[in-house]
């Protein structure tokens, strides 16, 4: 039976939650055990795949075959991850290339499937709870995905066999979930510190549309780092008082990881914890008291370190701290006090943090689901294209279709033609990218229009439609109009970008700003010799009885001129050239419309030839 239920969900690094709009309140759905969050790992043991509490635990028995924070490979190539390696225990296949793939004893394994699993998992809590079907739902991903990564996501759905209706970026769902939407205009930081990644994002809200005006961030730096800090002083304590050293051993180690993270969450509650290790065998039983000054001194830095990124973000921006009207808290580690304090000296207000900070995003993606429903109607969500997307034209160039910074959903038309005679098939080479010349910019796909009917160079009318949707996914497709051959592929390009990678092309744009623009004259300066050369040719086979020998000689080395001038770097003189053969020509070029005209009068056909002149 059809039904309107639209699940919001936050795929998580670490933990992953469902949502549900409970008349008007958005409500995260518990597991049978009153458990809000599901960790994000998935173990793929002999005796079956087990997700969430029960695969966090073979993290220590099966770590070759448990896979977590699957959400890094997400629509990334090998290239990508390569420097992240040591923090997978799991053997990530070296690809060149393609698409990461995950090894688990004799099988291969996708991010998306992995992911998928982790959907099913909270599709299955949500259909229980609910007594309902759960077909569809809003997926959230951080603000800095790109193309690929967030078509990774939309593969996760499909192959949960979930309709995702939306991806939303993750700031965005946690401005919703506090109903900044209602505002009437705004700028917003949301600063989202996680177990294992730090972001923050600058949004402008204006009549209920969000626009992300910058991100930055570290993706290693979180609470994780808060508990290494503490485990680090509690194995320096035991191996003074008792002489053992616990760290070649795994599941002390483990012991200590839990204990050192359960006693900094208590500490963000109280001023003093009792802190109580027993390991087995009764060797060692550590205790001790620790106080908040004391676990704020061991994580003092790791908080400061996120001060550069907000800074950065804000200058990127183009804000001051003083001009955020809001900061929104998200993350299971901006409960710690100092984090809250250090937020607040930064940007000189008091932070949002009425809701869960683990649950703020899952919360903001139902009420995302809610306004796709058609419940809410008044309101539209934007985000914007992080770089220009474009294709490639004659020599090398990068015309651009859609600009960086263009609110999306949104789409692009334009018209090209071919440049060769008889031609049937045309390349289309979809471009990303910043840079003038396409050999630095970065290939998303290519295809192949073909079946054109065989026509003159420059005749053939081909128009080539951009349409990026709210998702971020674009599709281009071409059509000839004339005889209405058309293609059309789906972006989903083979390795992902790292956003360290979108700044730096940013960056080199302007560095190269002005060796590209002459790089793409000359280019330009060239098609068009080549074009006038062309002509020219065809006009003194056709018109060499119409001129005299002088005006004939004048126009042969005009021609050659150019010709010469054609395969140098020149600019100037390529033009120089190109400008004193069309001198040359002129007299030729008139004479041979005259011609043409006369012949049409001759054969009554005035209308049409002045139809096409
Ligand atoms: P998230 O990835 O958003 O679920 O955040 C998880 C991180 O938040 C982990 O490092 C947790 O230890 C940390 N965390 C959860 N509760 C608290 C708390 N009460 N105080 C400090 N950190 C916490």
């Amino acid at each position: 039976m059809a039904n309107d239920l639209i699940v919001g969900i936050d795929l998580g690094t670490t933990n992953s939650l469902v949502a549900y709009m409970d008349g008007d309140t958005p409500r995260v759905i518990p597991d049978r055990e009153g458990r809000n969050l599901l960790p994000s790992v998935v173990s793929f043991a002999a005796e079956g795949i087990v997700v969430g509490e029960a695969a966090k635990r073979q993290l220590l028995f099966r770590p070759e075959k448990t896979v977590y924070s699957v959400k890094r490979l997400m629509g990334r190539g090998y290239e990508d991850v390569k420097g992240e390696l040591r923090f997978f225990p799991f053997q990530i296949v070296p690809m060149e290339q393609e698409l990461v793939r995950i090894r688990i004893g004799e099988r291969e394994v996708t991010p998306p499937e992995v992911s998928a699993l982790i959907l099913n998992e909270l599709r299955r809590r949500a259909e229980e709870h609910l007594g309902q079907e759960v077909r569809r739902a809003v997926v959230t991903v951080p603000a800095y995905f790109n193309d690929s990564q967030r078509q990774a996501t939309r593969d996760a759905g499909k192959i949960a066999g979930l309709e995702i209706l939306r991806i939303v970026n993750e700031p965005t769902a946690a401005c919703l979930a506090y109903g900044l939407q209602k505002k009437k205009q705004g700028m917003i930081a949301v600063y989202d510190l996680g177990g294992g990644t730090f972001d923050i994002s600058i949004l402008k809200v204006k009549d209920g549309i969000f626009e992300v005006l910058a991100t930055n961030g570290n993706t290693h730096l979180g609470g994780d780092d808060f508990d290494q800090r503490l485990m680090e002083l509690i194995l320096r304590e035991i191996r003074e008082q008792f002489g053992v050293d616990l760290v070649g051993n795994p599941e002390a180690v483990q012991t200590v990881r839990l204990g050192a993270e359960q006693a900094k969450c208590r500490l963000s509650s109280e001023a003093v914890t009792e802190m109580a290790l027993s390991f087995p065998g009764d060797l060692v039983k550590y205790g001790r008291q620790l106080s908040r000054k004391e676990m704020e001194s061991l994580v003092e830095d790791l908080v400061e370190q996120t001060v550069a990124p907000c800074q950065t973000a804000l200058a990127d921006a183009g804000l001051d701290a003083a001009q955020v009207d809001e900061v929104v808290l998200v993350g299971g580690a901006t409960r710690t006090p100092l984090v809250r304090q250090r937020v607040r000296e930064l940007f000189g207000k008091v932070p949002r943090a009425e809701l869960d900070p683990d649950e703020v995003v899952a919360l903001g993606a139902a009420v995302q689901a809610h306004i796709l429903a058609g419940k809410i109607t008044e309101m539209l969500l934007l985000d914007v294209n992080p770089l220009s997307l474009g294709i490639e034209t004659l020599g090398g160039v990068m015309s651009v279709l859609i600009p960086r910074n263009t609110t999306i959903p949104h789409a692009a038309k334009e018209q090209f033609t071919t440049s060769v005679d008889g031609q049937t098939v045309v390349d289309l080479h979809v471009l990303q990218g910043e840079r003038e010349l396409v050999k630095d910019c970065r290939s998303l796909a290519r295809f192949e229009l073909r079946g054109i009917p065989p026509m003159p160079a420059g005749i053939p009318r081909i128009e080539v439609t951009f349409l990026i949707d709210a998702n971020g996914i674009l599709n281009v497709a071409a059509k000839e109009l004339r005889s209405v051959t058309e293609a059309s592929v789906e972006v989903k390009p083979s390795y992902g970008l790292t956003d360290a990678e979108v700044e730096r092309m940013i960056e080199e744009s302007v560095k190269f700003a002005e060796a590209d623009v002459r790089a793409r004259l000359l280019v330009e300066a060239r098609n068009e010799a080549d074009q006038v050369i062309r002509a020219t040719e065809k006009a003194l086979s056709d018109g060499a009885p119409l001129i005299s020998m002088e005006e004939m000689a004048a126009i042969h080395s005009a021609l050659a001129a150019l010709k010469t001038a054609r395969d140098t770097d020149d600019l100037d003189l390529l033009r120089e050239r190109l400008e004193s053969l069309n001198g040359a020509t002129k007299h030729l070029a008139q004479l041979l419309i005259d011609n043409a005209l006369k012949e049409a009068f001759a054969n009554k056909r005035i209308d049409e030839v002045v139809e096409r002149t």
